[in-house]
């Protein structure tokens, strides 16, 4: 059986993916917990979600199926945050006959909530249609994300993933400092990066993977196999942790990006992989955030943002210059793309003018007033016009990131990226 479960968090105190390692425990009186769960994060740019848009799918072994599901769907009532007004649960409960007939649409279903807005509706048609055991709390929300989780766990083969291991605090812990020894963070780092990522950022000298809200989670090693997240969370020192849980999971695989052809096409609470070129110089606007306009072949135009939290990367995006070719990925909201990766392909020549030199002395000529030309007033020798050269650009050619501090779950972080025709920036 596969058991999909999301919108149990709020901001006080629950988190989707604690309850599933709660399951993961407990459920084992009922039967064996096949292959690790998975933890699926949902369109990014949705408004109504709670923390993360994370919801979680456990594999189940059992014989008994419907006491397996009524002692879930007690402890989602027991441990749910039903009070929180965002706070929507939803459970999916898929059998294992039922697995064949619902591979590919479940399949379908979860890259759209990934990379589209999806309607309560849509989840309860299907629910309805092919007769899936499910429960929806309050107004069920949480019906999208938990029928999308067994999506993937139905389809690992179909998708690209990675690990995160999570330590969870105790309970009596809650709300209070995180006790943890920041060092160590980097020492993890140093002994497991490129293979995790996102547990630093040596660059803003920040340690990243500790949430600041009030939830159960103490920390997250993101990585790419679940032996050396679980490598590096042996190193870090903290406080005594509760309970961990690794989960495969579609952060950090780029899967909330669509191919854009055209920004007529682009739409609102949407993340895109857009190609195009910069039509006039980045602007700096109050707060910080980098601003500039980016045209397609059509001649429409974009804008594009680095907000104040990319921090170093605005440095970057600064130095582009009109007429630079760019191919750029990013979450749209309110017609302005965040741009989250950026590949610079072309960049156009620049080129400065400077007086020439008096072949005879060696000095730099000066003006001999207005349509003069140059002169050297020592020598008398005139030149009509200034030399233009060109200046090497402050900037390469290559793909671009924010920094760890800003990245959004769902970004492919570039030391993922193999490709060996194109230089890579990855920032640290
Ligand atoms: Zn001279």
């Amino acid at each position: 059986m596969i058991i999909g479960i999301d919108d149990t968090d709020s901001n006080e105190g629950m988190c989707t993916t604690y309850l599933g390692a709660v399951l993961l425990e407990e459920l084992q009186i009922y039967g064996i917990v096949e292959t690790l769960p998975f933890l699926v994060r949902l369109n990014p740019t949705i408004p109504y979600k709670t923390r993360g848009n994370a919801a979680i799918a456990l594999k189940l072994k059992t014989n008994c199926p419907e006491k397996a599901i009524a002692y879930i769907l007690s402890r989602i009532e027991e441990l749910a945050h039903m009070d929180c007004e965002k706070t929507n649960p939803g459970a999916v409960f898929i059998l294992e006959k039922e697995y064949e007939n619902l591979k590919l649409v479940l399949n379908n279903f979860l890259t759209d909530a990934i990379v589209d807005v999806i309607e309560i509706q849509k989840a309860k048609n299907i629910i309805s249609k092919y007769g899936i055991h499910s429960k929806g709390f309050k107004n069920g929300r949480g019906l999208i994300g938990a029928l999308a989780a067994c999506g993937a766990m139905l389809n690992p083969e179909e998708m690209d993933y990675t690990f995160e291991y999570l330590a969870y605090r105790r309970k009596e812990k809650y709300g209070t400092p995180r006790k943890v020894y920041k060092e160590s963070f980097f020492e993890a780092d140093r002994e497991t990066y490129p293979k995790t990522w996102d547990t630093v950022d040596l660059t803003n000298k920040l340690v990243v993977c500790i949430p600041h809200s009030f939830d159960p989670v103490l920390f997250g090693i993101r990585g790419e196999n679940p032996e050396i997240v679980t490598k590096a969370a042996g190193i870090i020192r903290s406080e005594s942790v509760k309970r961990f849980a690794v989960y495969r999971t579609n952060q950090g695989t780029d899967m909330h990006l669509l191919p854009a052809t055209n920004i007529a096409e682009i739409r609102n609470m949407h993340s895109y992989k857009l190609e195009g070129t910069v039509s006039a110089a980045p602007n700096t606007i109050h707060g910080g955030h980098v601003i500039f306009p980016l045209r397609d072949g059509s001649g429409e135009e974009i804008d594009c943002a680095a907000f104040e939290p990319t921090k170093n990367f605005r440095a970057i995006v600064r130095r582009l210059m009109s007429g630079d070719r760019v191919i750029l990925s990013g979450s749209v909201s309110s017609g302005t793309l965040n741009i989250e990766k950026m590949e610079i392909k072309y960049l156009v020549p620049f080129y400065a003018e400077e007086n020439p030199k008096c072949p005879n002395c060696g000095k730099h000529m000066k003006s001999a007033g207005q349509g003069q030309g140059l002169r050297c007033k020592k020598c008398r020798i005139r030149t009509p016009s200034k030399i233009r050269y060109e200046v090497k650009r402050d900037v390469e050619v290559g793909l671009y990131e924010v920094p760890p501090c800003a990245r959004r779950h769902l970004a492919k972080p570039l030391i993922r990226e193999k490709r060996s025709e194109t230089r890579v920036y990855p920032s640290r």
